[in-house]
């Protein structure tokens, strides 16, 4: 399998990194964090920069490091576009899950060890947690996943477009 792209997202645009560790990519983000510092991390640990900034977007590519520069404000348009230029799936891999917090791969974890972890109406309800063993926060598919899965599906969907017009640009 070849290796997977990694993400250093502009100060702007933490929602978006909490969708890209959602989906699987390490993605490094702070809420402050300073231009000079996004460069030289995205240097040294070979991420793509991800920035609404133009002066950023210009100084990384001037270095020779990967920027993409994120016009868009809807979130299926922005995954559609990040999956158009580098690749990233579009479904999420629950196996591949980072947390959204902390960006540390989540684990697995059988329903007994959170028990006393999350309100009984959730244990109740659910039978797949995953744990992040870092910060510790324990997740399970709640309400929020449809919202994720009708995201993701606009994102496809607007992915299909950007490679249907580019093909026809070529033809
Ligand atoms: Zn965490």
């Amino acid at each position: 399998m070849s290796e997977e792209p990694r993400f250093i997202v502009d100060t702007m645009l933490g929602r978006l990194a909490r969708w890209l560790r959602i989906l699987g990519y390490d993605t490094v983000y702070h809420r402050r964090l300073e231009d000079w510092k996004i460069l030289k991390i995205a240097s040294e640990e070979n991420r793509i920069i991800i920035t609404r900034d133009t002066g950023l977007h210009r100084r990384a590519l001037n270095k020779g490091l990967k920027s993409i520069l994120l016009e868009p404000d809807d979130m299926a348009e922005r995954l559609a576009l990040i999956a158009y230029l580098t690749g990233i799936r579009l479904y999420i891999d629950l196996d591949r899950t980072r947390c959204p917090i902390c960006n540390t791969p989540l684990l697995r974890v059988s329903k007994k060890d959170v028990k006393d972890k999350v309100p009984r109406k959730v244990y109740e309800l659910h039978d797949d947690f995953w744990i992040c063993p870092r910060c510790g926060k324990v997740y399970w598919m709640g309400s929020h996943w449809r919202m994720i899965e009708k995201i993701l599906e606009d994102a496809r969907r607007i992915y299909e477009k950007l490679r249907n017009d580019r093909r026809r640009l070529f033809e």
